[in-house]
């Protein structure tokens, strides 16, 4: 199986509402706060997919 990266999550901290770039290992807290219940956020893709016809 090919290896994919770790998509970027943003979660939302639940008492001051930072946004919180988190990743795998990452201490689980706001960063702002400290604050330790954080919400997912869907994160929109805004980029365009490309298929790319190998001949
Ligand atoms: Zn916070």
């Amino acid at each position: 199986m090919a290896s994919k990266p770790d998509p970027d999550v943003i979660y939302v901290c639940g008492d001051c509402g930072e946004e919180n770039n988190l990743k795998r290992g990452d201490v689980f807290k706001c960063r702002e706060c400290g604050f330790r219940i954080l919400f997912k956020k869907r994160v929109p893709h805004t980029k365009t997919k490309r298929f790319i016809a190998a001949n």
